[in-house]
């Protein structure tokens, strides 16, 4: 973990993503205390035509759409929240896309060698990928 690198590559270029969607949304705070807002999503923002409102309980790491207890991490529904409360999306991102997280997964199976002359060889020949036919998938409009 050098570099700065902390989250997982493809978690933060979701939540860059959904930065680029925030000015489709609109958002009411409903109880600061509590981290409790209404987003409401818009599918053409100047048309005015909604796709969705949805509760977002920021404290209880709820949002209606679901989204926020499956993924775990801030995607546009909360961003907007945090946004709105000045707050850092980042702190509602699980520990479970943090590289270390990740890494320690994997610590039993594969040991750290610090030292690239202790790497064991690798053969540098090159292999010829073998088709099979059967996967082939057949050209639209032919029998
Ligand atoms: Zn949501």
């Amino acid at each position: 973990m050098q570099g700065g690198h902390v989250w997982c590559t493809k978690v933060l270029q979701e939540i860059n993503k959904a930065k680029a969607r925030v000015n489709t949304m609109h958002i009411i705070c409903h109880d600061r205390d509590n981290l409790w807002f209404r987003v409401t999503e818009f599918d053409r923002l100047h048309d005015g035509i909604i796709s969705g409102q949805y509760r977002v309980h920021l404290r209880n790491r709820t949002c209606d759409c679901g989204r926020f207890d499956a993924l775990r991490y801030s995607y546009v529904h909360i961003i907007v929240a945090c946004q709105n409360l000045r707050l850092d999306p980042m702190s509602y991102v699980n520990e479970v896309y943090k590289l270390e997280t990740m890494y320690n997964v994997w610590r039993h199976v594969f040991s750290h060698v610090s030292d690239k002359r202790k790497w064991p060889p690798v053969s540098l020949a090159l292999f010829k990928l073998l088709q099979k036919r059967e996967l082939h998938r057949k050209p639209k409009g032919r029998p």
